[in-house]
C-alpha cells in the first residue's frame, strides 16, 4: 500500500513476540515501559502488573548492563508465578550488545538502537568511505551474532531508531534528518534479511511530531520499494505529561494510524506508566484503528439546541458506555443532526422543545418522544435491535 491510503491498513507480516501475534490483521497492540530499577525485582513486577491490568499487552524494561539483563530472568519468573507470564517482556538496550545477548535468553523481545549498538570508530562525524564501510561491517558482525542468539531462543527484535541518537556515521552521511533515521533502519533490515530473521518490528521516534511522522512515511515508502513488510511500532518520545503529552502523542501517532500505518503503539508520558494505556486505547479508538468502547458522536450545541446537551450525554454514557463498538449520535437538533451523524448506529436527536426522535442508522424509527422518556427508549431500541449486553 501507499502511506496515504485513508481506509486501509498497511500490509505487514505477522510476527510473534512470545505468545502475542503482531502485524497483519492483528489488533494494533498497546504497550508501555516501566520506570523502576531493573535490579529491583519486586518494584518491576508490581509496576508491570499495573500496566498489564490497565490493558498493556507488552511491558518493556530497561537493561542498561548485563546485571540488569540477567535480572530479567527473575522478573519473568515472578510474573509467571503470579499468573502474568503470557504478557511478553521487552528488554530495552542501548550501548551494550552483551546485555542484549543476555536479555535475549530471558525475554520475548529485545529492543536495540542501531545508533549505539556498536561504538563509533571515530569521535567526529568526518568519515571516509572506507571508515564508513569498516564501521558498517563491525555493526553487521555484532548484530548478526545477536540475531543468531535471538533465533535460538525465539526472541523477537525491535530496531528502534531515535532521532536524538543517530550514529556519528549516519550523521556524517545524511545529517540529523528523517533520511538518516530511515537509512540507519534500512541497513539493519538488510542484515535481518541476509540471515532470514523475520520476527522484527521497527520504530523511528522523535520528540518532534512532524519529523517523526515524515520519517515513518519515508520508511514505509523505502520498505515498499525493497519489498519489506515488517510491522511498525509508533511513538513520540518525551511527549511530556498531562494534556500537552496526550495531544502531542495523539497528533504524532494518530497521523500515521489514519494512514493505516502502525502495528503497535506506545504513548510516552512523564507519568506513571499505567496512565499511558487508556490514552493509547483512546488514540486507537479515535482513529478507528482498534475499537474497544462505544463512540459518541455529539454536536457542540448552539442556539438551536433543544435539550440540555451535557446532561443528556452524561445520562446516555452512564447507560451505554459498557457496550463495545457501537456509535451513538447525540444531536441537539434536526437541522444538521441526522446528516452529521451519518455513520452512527443509533441517533438521539432533538425534534422540538421537549421532544426527541430516535434513529437507527439513518432511519428515524421513533418521532417526538417526550424528552424525559427518551434515554430509556434509546436503550429499548438498542436492546430490540440485538446490540445490548448487560453490564458485568
Ligand atoms: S446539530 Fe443542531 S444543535 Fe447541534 S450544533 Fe448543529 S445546529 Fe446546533
Amino acid at each position: 500500500m501507499t502511506a496515504n491510503s485513508t481506509d486501509t491498513r498497511r500490509y505487514s507480516d505477522e510476527i510473534w513476540i512470545g505468545k502475542l501475534s503482531m502485524g497483519a490483521s492483528n489488533p494494533v497492540r498497546v504497550q508501555s515501559m516501566t520506570n523502576t530499577n531493573t535490579l529491583d525485582t519486586e518494584a518491576c513486577v508490581a509496576q508491570a502488573i499495573r500496566i498489564i491490568e490497565a490493558g498493556g499487552e507488552l511491558v518493556r524494561l530497561t537493561a542498561q548492563g548485563v546485571r540488569e539483563a540477567e535480572n530479567l530472568k527473575h522478573i519473568k519468573a515472578e510474573l509467571t508465578q503470579r499468573g502474568y507470564g503470557d504478557t511478553p517482556l521487552v528488554a530495552d538496550i542501548h550501548f551494550n550488545p552483551e546485555a542484549a545477548e543476555v536479555a535475549a535468553q530471558f525475554v520475548e523481545k529485545v529492543r536495540i538502537n542501531p545508533g549505539n549498538f556498536v561504538k563509533s570508530i571515530k569521535s567526529s562525524s568526518d568519515y571516509s568511505d572506507e571508515e564508513f564501510e569498516q564501521e558498517r561491517l563491525l555493526l553487521r558482525e555484532k548484530f548478526i551474532r545477536f540475531l543468531a542468539i535471538c533465533k535460538q531462543h525465539n526472541t523477537a527484535v525491535r530496531i528502534g531508531v531515535n532521532h536524538g541518537s543517530l550514529s556519528e556515521r549516519m550523521m556524517n552521511r545524511y545529517g540529523d534528518t528523517p533520511l538518516g533515521m530511515v537509512e540507519s533502519c534500512m541497513e539493519m533490515l538488510r542484515f535481518c534479511r541476509e540471515v532470514d530473521f523475520k520476527h522484527v518490528v521497527i520504530s523511528l521516534k522523535s520528540s518532534n511530531t512532524r519529523l517523526m511522522v515524515n520519517a515513518v512515511r519515508l520508511l514505509v515508502e523505502r520498505m515498499d520499494a525493497e519489498n519489506y513488510h515488517f510491522p511498525l511500532h509508533l511513538g513520540v518520545t518525551e511527549a511530556g505529561d498531562g494534556e500537552d503529552g496526550r495531544i502531542k502523542s495523539a497528533v504524532g501517532i494518530g497521523s500515521l494510524l489514519v494512514d493505516g500505518i502502525g502495528d503497535t503503539i506506545r504513548v510516552s508520558l512523564s507519568e506513571a506508566p499505567e496512565n499511558e494505556i487508556p490514552v493509547a486505547f483512546a488514540i486507537l479508538q479515535a482513529t478507528r484503528s482498534r475499537i474497544t468502547k462505544t463512540e459518541y458522536i455529539s454536536c457542540p450545541g448552539c442556539g438551536r439546541t433543544l435539550f440540555d446537551l451535557q446532561s443528556v450525554i452524561a445520562q446516555i454514557k452512564a447507560r451505554t458506555n459498557h457496550l463495545t463498538g457501537l456509535k451513538i449520535g447525540i444531536m441537539g437538533c434536526i437541522v444538521n443532526g441526522p446528516g452529521e451523524m451519518a455513520d452512527a448506529d443509533y441517533g438521539y436527536v432533538g425534534a422540538a422543545a421537549g421532544k426527541v426522535s430516535l434513529y437507527k442508522k439513518q432511519q428515524c424509527v421513533e418521532k417526538n418522544i417526550p424528552a424525559e422518556q427518551a434515554v430509556e427508549k434509546l436503550v429499548e431500541l438498542i436492546k430490540a435491535s440485538g446490540d445490548w449486553v448487560e453490564k458485568e
